[in-house]
Formats: structure tokens, C-alpha cells, sequence
């Protein structure tokens, strides 16, 4: 009997920003308690998946020379991981990732690619499971995994997966500043730890006046409101921050803010335009690596020109 080979799926899913995050003291758990509302944008990775007889992974664009092509991937993990979850042996595919989402930024790329890889998986291999059922797998492959499937603006609590949706009445323009290199995620967290045995550095308030401010739509109030608890460990463990901070809101932007445990800087705009001027500006002032202009919310991940995915 002739097999019949499906063809490559391709799924495009969003980066975050971390509109508001609030980091509790650390746990005796190793891990600190997050309030934080993300919000998911249109800068984006594309990944391919295909069925093959040689499995393996490629990986294209933004730190195609510093991201991991083995198995600790969160890419491939997640391949693992579903494999193992609808009883299939090790996963006979190939995963290309097209990265547009900066390395080690805290956009969450890597947790993206993963969250794709379980869209795009679900559908090369004809899986009858929800959305929902993926974000179960997603939570045990990392905090961020689960909102990359759904996108939109959430309210993230636990470590980040617990999710409830928060209503965003207007599409927000962003400029985002790419950094030259990544930031380890868990040397931020023990940077703020050791800052907040040293000295008490502010802790941002209640995540309530950030929802009100989504649910207005008006870029003016939600500017006033961005707050990140990591922001002074990522400062301190990268000065550089502060310059880049600063001349964004000199070329025009509301406000800026470092997204989850940086170095990349998002910029908060009045307006489509505006993101664009300040985009330019920004790119002349000789603080940043690269500089990307991206508008939010926009969907989790979704089949490139298909319905079909859960
Ligand atoms: P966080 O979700 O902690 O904010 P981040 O956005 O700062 O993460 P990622 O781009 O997700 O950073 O990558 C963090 C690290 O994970 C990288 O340094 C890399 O070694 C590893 N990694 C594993 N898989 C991937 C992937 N598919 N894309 C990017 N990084 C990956």
C-alpha cells in the first residue's frame, strides 16, 4: 500500500510583551510568584513542520547562530511532548524555524516556537485535540508556552500560565529595540533577588489600572501605566538599557518599558505613524542592534493560510 505523505504545515505565532509584570519574593520553590498582562504582537517566527524520514531542526533569522538546533529546543521538546502525549514514538518530523523574534530577548521566542510546533503538529498529524488540551502540554513546557497559543492580552498569574483573557479595546503601536546579545532569563531573577536583599527597589503596584487602561484603548493612560519589576535587574546587569530607554521617549514614544527579562526595550506610540518616526529616529541613535515596529494584540498561533488548526 502507498503511504500517503501529509504536506509541510507552516503556523506563524506572535512575540509578547510584558505590559505590567510583578515579581514576587522568591519561593522555596526556586520560583517567584508573576502577576503580569501580556500582550501578543504582530512581530512574529514562522515554523515549518513536515513529516520525514531524517528528523532534525533548522533554524533561520533572529539567533539562528546562537539557539540550540538539538534536542533541548523548546521547539523539539514540544515535539516530544505531544508525541509522547497521543502515544506516538519519537516524532518523525523536521522543524524549520523562521525567527523573527530576537534570541534570549524576553519576548518569549523559544516559548512561541513551542507553541507552534504543537499547532502545527496537531495538524500535520490529523489530531483531534482542542486548544485547551494544548495549552496543558504547553504549561509543562514553559510559563510563556500557553499564551503563545492563545495570543490576544492576558492576565498571567502563577508562574505566567495561569491565563485569564483581558478585553483590549484599540490596536496598540509598538517599537521595539533589539539589544546585540540575549539576557539569561534566570540570571535577571537572581539579579533582582540580590538587589532586593541589598536595598528595596520599587515594586510596582496593582495590575488593575493597566485593565482599565486596555479596556479604554487610549495608548495615553495605558503609557502612564507600564511597569516592570525585572526592569531594574535587567538595568543593572546591562546600563546600556537606560540610554536605550531614554532615547526612545526622546524620538516620540509615550513610554518604554524592558519586555519581560529584556534587553529588549518596547516602545509604547500614539499612533501608527508615530511608531514609524520614532522607529526611524531610533535606528539613527546608534543604542540598539536592530529596530522593529509591531502592533498588538494579534492571535496565537495560527496555520498559515488555513482554519483547520484546534
Ligand atoms: P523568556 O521566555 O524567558 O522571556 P526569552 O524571550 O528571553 O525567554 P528565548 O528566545 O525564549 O528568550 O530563549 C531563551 C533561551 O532558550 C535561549 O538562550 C536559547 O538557548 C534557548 N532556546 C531553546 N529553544 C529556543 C528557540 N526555539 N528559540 C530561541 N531560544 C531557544
Amino acid at each position: 500500500m502507498l503511504a500517503v505523505v501529509p504536506p509541510p504545515v507552516t503556523v506563524r505565532v506572535p512575540a509578547k510583551v510584558n505590559l505590567h509584570l510583578s515579581v514576587g519574593d522568591l519561593r522555596e520553590d526556586g520560583y517567584h510568584e508573576l502577576v503580569t498582562v501580556f500582550q501578543a504582537l504582530s512581530l512574529t517566527d514562522e515554523v515549518t513542520v513536515a513529516v520525514t524520514e531524517e528528523p532534525g531542526l533548522e533554524i533561520y533569522g533572529e539567533g539562528e547562530g546562537s539557539v540550540p538546533a538539538d534536542g533541548t529546543n523548546l521547539a523539539w521538546r514540544a515535539a516530544e511532548a505531544l508525541a509522547a502525549h497521543v502515544g506516538r514514538g519519537e516524532p518523525k518530523v523536521r522543524i524549520v524555524l523562521r525567527k523573527g523574534i530576537p534570541a534570549a530577548g524576553g519576548m518569549a521566542g523559544g516559548s512561541a516556537d513551542a507553541a507552534a510546533t504543537l499547532v502545527g503538529l496537531a495538524s500535520l498529524w490529523n489530531l483531534d485535540i482542542t486548544r485547551d488540551e494544548l495549552a496543558e502540554i504547553a504549561a509543562g513546557l514553559g510559563s510563556d508556552v500557553p499564551f503563545a497559543l492563545y495570543g490576544g492580552t492576558a492576565l498571567g498569574t502563577g508562574r505566567g500560565e495561569q491565563l485569564v483573557p483581558v478585553l483590549s479595546r484599540h490596536t496598540f503601536h509598538w517599537v521595539l529595540a533589539f539589544d546585540a546579545e540575549g539576557l539569561s532569563t534566570p540570571k535577571v531573577f537572581k539579579e533582582l533577588d540580590r538587589l532586593r536583599v541589598d536595598g528595596n527597589p520599587p515594586r510596582i503596584g496593582s495590575h488593575t489600572p493597566v485593565v482599565e487602561a486596555l479596556a479604554s484603548g487610549d495608548p495615553r493612560q495605558l503609557a502612564l501605566l507600564l511597569g516592570n519589576d525585572l526592569q531594574a535587574a535587567a538595568v543593572s546587569l546591562r546600563p546600556g538599557l537606560r540610554r536605550t530607554l531614554r532615547a526612545g521617549v526622546n524620538a516620540g514614544a509615550l513610554a518604554g518599558t524592558v519586555s519581560g527579562s529584556g534587553p529588549t526595550c518596547a516602545f509604547l506610540c500614539e499612533d501608527a505613524q508615530t511608531a514609524v518616526e520614532v522607529a526611524a529616529e531610533l535606528s539613527g541613535a546608534g543604542v540598539c542592534r536592530t529596530v522593529r515596529v509591531a502592533h498588538g494584540p494579534v492571535p496565537g498561533a495560527r496555520v498559515v493560510g488555513g482554519d483547520d488548526a484546534p
